[in-house]
C-alpha cells in the first residue's frame, strides 16, 4: 500500500510549485485562483510508495464551489493518509481559515509554511514553535519557488501519517455544547466515526449536502434545528456566522502569539496597487496593459517575426529544399506538389504564427505571475457585475485568448451556476490563438494600407459579443435564480522567475506546435487530395471533389459576403482545428508560398468588407471540435451543448450578415437592397434584445458566504 499525501491550501499559497518540486513533473503554475481545477496525481521523488496530490486550491470546506466540492469530496471519502497544508506565510490570517477546518477531518496533518522568503524580505518574524505548539502539529517552513524546506515537508509528512491527527480547535463553552448534543443526535447515521465533530459542525452550520448525504430523519433534522436555533438565540448571531466568528478569534490568538511585523516596512504592493486599483485609474491602466501587449506582439514586433518565418523560412528554404531533393530523387510531380503546395504551405501558413504567438503567451504570462491579472479579476468584477457575469469570468476570457479548452475549464472556479455556464457560452469569443493566423491574414491581405485597426477591432468586437450576448442570455429563462457573492484574493506583487515563464509559455506554444503536426499535417494532405482530385481521381482543379462540395455550401454563406466555395470550405474546416482555416486557403487558393503570393490570391476572393465579414464569422461561430468537448464536459448536458454552440453560431451568422449587407452600401459604395433592409432588421432585432426588460428577474437576495467574512 502506498501512503497517501494530500496537498490542500488556498489559492495562490505555493501548492503546485511545491508539487512539482515534490514529483519532478512541471504542471502549470499560475498565480491566480482557480488555474489548478483538478486534482492531480504524482509519484513523490525517491519514495516509490508514496502519492501526492495536488488539489484545488480553496478558501474553506464548505461548497461554495466546484473546486471545493473537489477538495472536500476527496478529503473526506479519498481519505488521504496525511494532509500536506500549505499555509502562505504572508497571509496567515486568512490561510488559517482552511486550516482550522481541515484539522476537523480527523487526517493527521502537516504545515508547509511558505512564501517564507517573502516574510523574511519584509522583516517581519514567525515563531515557527509557537504556531506549531498552537496548530497541533508539525509547522516546516518552505521556500517552494527555491525548493527550500520541500524534501523535508514531505517527509515530515510521510511520517506523521503514521500519527495522530491534530486535536481541532476549541470553541465557546455554549458552542462546544450545542455541538456535543448534535453530535449525539446524528451519532447512528455518520458511518466515519472520525468525522463526528466535523459533521457537527456542519450540521450547526445547516450545510445542505451534508443534511442531504446523512439522509437523517425528520424528527432528528427537527431536534437539530431546535439545538441551532437557541445557540443563535444565546450568542446572538447566526449559526454560520458563530463558527466563522469562533474560528477568526482563534486564528487571531494563534497569529498575535506568533508573529512579529516589523514596523518600518512599507510595502511595493500597497503603492502599485493605489493606481493599479485605483477607482478612476484602473481601467486606463488595464487598456493601456492590454493595448501594449497586443500591440508588441500582434501588430509590430510579431508580425516582422511572422512575415519572415512565412516568407522566407517556410516559403524559400523549407518548401525549396524540399523541392530540390524531391525531385532530385525524381519523384513524380503530383507528390512535389502535394509536399511543398499541400503539406509545407498548410502546416507552414500555420507553424508562421509561432513567433507571434510566443511572444503573446510570454506577455501574459508576465501578467499572469507577477499578481496584476488577479487585479483585473478584482476591478473587472464591478464590470462584469452589471452584464451579468462574474468578476471570475475575467480569468476563463483571458484564459481563452491563448486556447479556449484551458479558458472553459477555467469557468469551474465561479461560484454562481448561471454565471459559470453564461461564461462558457460566450468565453471563445474571445479570439484564441489559433484564431489569431486567420486575423493577421486578412488584415495584412485585404488591408493593404492603414490596417493596424484590423486586429484590435476584431479583439473589441470579440469582447463586445461577451458582454452583449450576457445581457441577452441573463434576461432569457435560461439563467435565473439568486447570485453568489464574489472572493477574490491579491497576492503580493513580485517580479516572474524567467524560468516559469518559459515553461508556461512553451506549454501553450507546444500543444499549437503539436496540432500543426498532426490535425493540420493531416488535414493539409487530405484538403490538397481534395481539393485537386475529381471523383474519377482525374488531376482536376475546376472539378475537384472539393469544389463540388463547396458548391453546395456556398449559397449559405454569400449573405455574408463569402459565397466564394473556397472560402465556405475553409470555414468548414475550421471547426476540426481553427488554424484549418488558413492552411485550407492556402492549399485551395493554390498560393506557391505562405507569405506574399498567398496574400495576393486572398485580396482577390476578399473584398475589405467581405474579408472582415469572414473573419468575424469564423471568430464568432462555434470552436474547433476540442472546445465544444470541453464544453460538454463543463455542461455536463448535450442539451447545454447544443444551446450553446447554436447560441455561438447563430450570433455570428448574425453579426456577419450585419456587417457584410450594412458595410457593403456604407463602405463600398453599393445600392440598398432587399438585403440591407433585412439586415437593419436583424441589427435592430438584436438591440431590442440587449435592452428589453427582464422577463423573470427575481430579487436581489445576497447571501453571505463564509469565506467573505474576513
Ligand atoms: P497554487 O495556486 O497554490 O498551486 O500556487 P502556485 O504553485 O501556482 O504558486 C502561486 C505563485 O506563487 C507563483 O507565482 C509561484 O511562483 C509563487 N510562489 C510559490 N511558492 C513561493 C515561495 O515560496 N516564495 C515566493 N516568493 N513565491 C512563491
Ligand atoms: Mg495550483
Amino acid at each position: 500500500m502506498s501512503i497517501k499525501i494530500a496537498l490542500a491550501g488556498n489559492p495562490n499559497s505555493g501548492k503546485t510549485t511545491l508539487f512539482n518540486h515534490l514529483t519532478g513533473s512541471s504542471q502549470y503554475v499560475g498565480n491566480w485562483p482557480g488555474v489548478t481545477v483538478e486534482k492531480k496525481e504524482g509519484r513523490l521523488h525517491s519514495f516509490d510508495n508514496a502519492v501526492i496530490s495536488d488539489l484545488p486550491g480553496i478558501y474553506s470546506l464548505s461548497p461554495y464551489s466546484l473546486e471545493e466540492v473537489v477538495t472536500r469530496d476527496y478529503l473526506l471519502n479519498g481519505r488521504p493518509d496525511v494532509i500536506l497544508n500549505i499555509v502562505d506565510a504572508s497571509n496567515l490570517e486568512r490561510n488559517l481559515y482552511l486550516t482550522t477546518q481541515l484539522m476537523e477531518t480527523g487526517i493527521p496533518m502537516v504545515i508547509a509554511l511558505n512564501m517564507m522568503d517573502v516574510v523574511e524580505k519584509k522583516g517581519d518574524h514567525l515563531d515557527i514553535e509557537t504556531l506549531s505548539a498552537y496548530l497541533g502539529c508539525p509547522v516546516i517552513a518552505t521556500s517552494a519557488v527555491k525548493g527550500k524546506g520541500a524534501g523535508e515537508a514531505a517527509k515530515c509528512a510521510l511520517k506523521q501519517s503514521k500519527f495522530r491527527p491534530p486535536t481541532p480547535i476549541k470553541f465557546s463553552p455554549a458552542l462546544e455544547e450545542a455541538l456535543s448534543e448534535i453530535q449525539s443526535l446524528a451519532l447512528k447515521y455518520i458511518k466515519d466515526q472520525r468525522l463526528l465533530r466535523w459533521y457537527a459542525i456542519k450540521l450547526f452550520e445547516r450545510d445542505k449536502n451534508v443534511q442531504n448525504q446523512l439522509r437523517l430523519p425528520e424528527q432528528i433534522k427537527a431536534m437539530i434545528e431546535h439545538i441551532i436555533k437557541i445557540c443563535e438565540a444565546v450568542m446572538g448571531d447566526s449559526s454560520e456566522s458563530i463558527v466563522i466568528g469562533e474560528r477568526y478569534a482563534y486564528i487571531e490568538k494563534v497569529v498575535n502569539k506568533s508573529l512579529r511585523k516589523n514596523p518600518r516596512h512599507s510595502s511595493l504592493t500597497g503603492k502599485i496597487d493605489k493606481i493599479a486599483t485605483n477607482r478612476f485609474l484602473a481601467f486606463p491602466v488595464f487598456a493601456a496593459v492590454i493595448f501594449t501587449v497586443y500591440f508588441i506582439s500582434v501588430s509590430t514586433v510579431g508580425t516582422y517575426l511572422t512575415d519572415w518565418t512565412t516568407d522566407i523560412f517556410f516559403g524559400k528554404w523549407v518548401s525549396g529544399a524540399a523541392k530540390t531533393i524531391l525531385e532530385n530523387t525524381g519523384a513524380a510531380q503530383w507528390l512535389v506538389n502535394l509536399i511543398t503546395e499541400g503539406i509545407i504551405g498548410g502546416v507552414g501558413a500555420v507553424l508562421g504564427f509561432v513567433p507571434q504567438m510566443a511572444l503573446l503567451f510570454l506577455l501574459l504570462s508576465f501578467l499572469e505571475d507577477c499578481g496584476y491579472m488577479a487585479r483585473v479579476a478584482f476591478i473587472m468584477d464591478r464590470v462584469f457585475r452589471s452584464f451579468g457575469l462574474s468578476g471570475k469570468s475575467f480569468i476563463p476570457i483571458l484564459v481563452a485568448s491563448g486556447c479556449g479548452v484551458p479558458g472553459i475549464m477555467a469557468s469551474r472556479t465561479i461560484e454562481d451556476e448561471n454565471k459559470r455556464k453564461m461564461t462558457i457560452m460566450v468565453t471563445t469569443f474571445i479570439p484564441c490563438g489559433a484564431k489569431l493566423p486567420l486575423i493577421a491574414l486578412i488584415s495584412g491581405a485585404v488591408f493593404p494600407e492603414g490596417s493596424w485597426w484590423v486586429a484590435p477591432s476584431i479583439y473589441f468586437l470579440g469582447i463586445l459579443m461577451i458582454f452583449l450576448s450576457a445581457l441577452i442570455l441573463s434576461k432569457t429563462r435560461l439563467f435565473k435564480g439568486d447570485a453568489t457573492p464574489f472572493v477574490i484574493e491579491l497576492p503580493d506583487y513580485h517580479l516572474p522567475s524567467p524560468k516559469v515563464l518559459f515553461l508556461q509559455a512553451w506549454k501553450r506554444i507546444r500543444a499549437f506546435i503539436v496540432k500543426a503536426g498532426t490535425v493540420i499535417f493531416i488535414a493539409s494532405g487530405v484538403i490538397w487530395f481534395l481539393g485537386n482530385f475529381s471523383f474519377n481521381l482525374d488531376l482536376s482543379r475546376e472539378n475537384s471533389i472539393l469544389s463540388h462540395f463547396g458548391h453546395i455550401l456556398s449559397p449559405l454563406f454569400s449573405p455574408l459576403g463569402f459565397g466564394d466555395w473556397r472560402a465556405a470550405v475553409s470555414a468548414v474546416a475550421g471547426l476540426a482545428a481553427k488554424e484549418n482555416i488558413v492552411s485550407t486557403l492556402n492549399i485551395l487558393l493554390n498560393a506557391e508560398d505562405a507569405g506574399a503570393e498567398f496574400a495576393e490570391a486572398v485580396s482577390k476572393v476578399f473584398n475589405p468588407v467581405s474579408g472582415y465579414s469572414y473573419a468575424v464569422f469564423n471568430i464568432l461561430c462555434a470552436p474547433c471540435v476540442a472546445a465544444i468537448g470541453a464544453i460538454h464536459r463543463e455542461m455536463g448536458s448535450l442539451k447545454w451543448t447544443l444551446i450553446a454552440t447554436g447560441y455561438q453560431t447563430l450570433l455570428a451568422y448574425s453579426v456577419s450578415f450585419v456587417i457584410y449587407q450594412i458595410g457593403r452600401v456604407v463602405v463600398l459604395g453599393a445600392t440598398f437592397n432587399i438585403f440591407t433592409f433585412l439586415a437593419i432588421a436583424v441589427a435592430l432585432l438584436i438591440l431590442w434584445l440587449i435592452i428589453k426588460p427582464a422577463e423573470n428577474q427575481t430579487p436581489a437576495h445576497i447571501k453571505r458566504p463564509a469565506k467573505n467574512a474576513s
